[in-house]
């Protein structure tokens, strides 16, 4: 079996939110369970890009210093760039306090908390 290989919920496994150059991660339970009722009024699946992210990898992606995916408070999760404002809208709608469009690379980045 391999580390992180955990279902939180019926959607969402932990590895999904590991940082990719090093397999840590940290996942606050809201942003978990706030995404799993977003699945479910979205009704597809949803993948995460980004979840959490270590110092290094934050850097090497730009990430802003204070970035919320370094607390496992953020996710970016690939939607369709003609999807943004409706995934945006219902994102609100669940709860996620933030959901800011990246319309050129297909994602939009959610967060709890501030
Ligand atoms: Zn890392
Ligand atoms: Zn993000």
């Amino acid at each position: 079996m391999r580390l992180n290989d955990f279902q939180l919920t019926e959607n969402f496994n932990l590895k999904e939110f590991e940082c990719p150059c090093c397999h840590t991660v940290l996942l606050h339970p809201l942003l978990v369970l706030k995404l799993q009722k977003l699945r479910d009024e979205w009704g597809l699946p949803l993948i995460i890009n980004s979840g959490y992210r270590c110092e290094v990898h934050n850097r090497d992606v730009g990430g802003v210093v204070r970035s919320l995916h370094k607390v496992g408070q953020a996710a970016d999760v690939r939607v369709p760039n003609s999807e943004h404002e409706k995934f945006r809208a219902l994102a609100l709608e669940s709860g996620f306090t933030k959901a800011l469009c990246y319309g050129s690379k297909n994602f939009v980045h959610i967060q709890i908390g501030d």
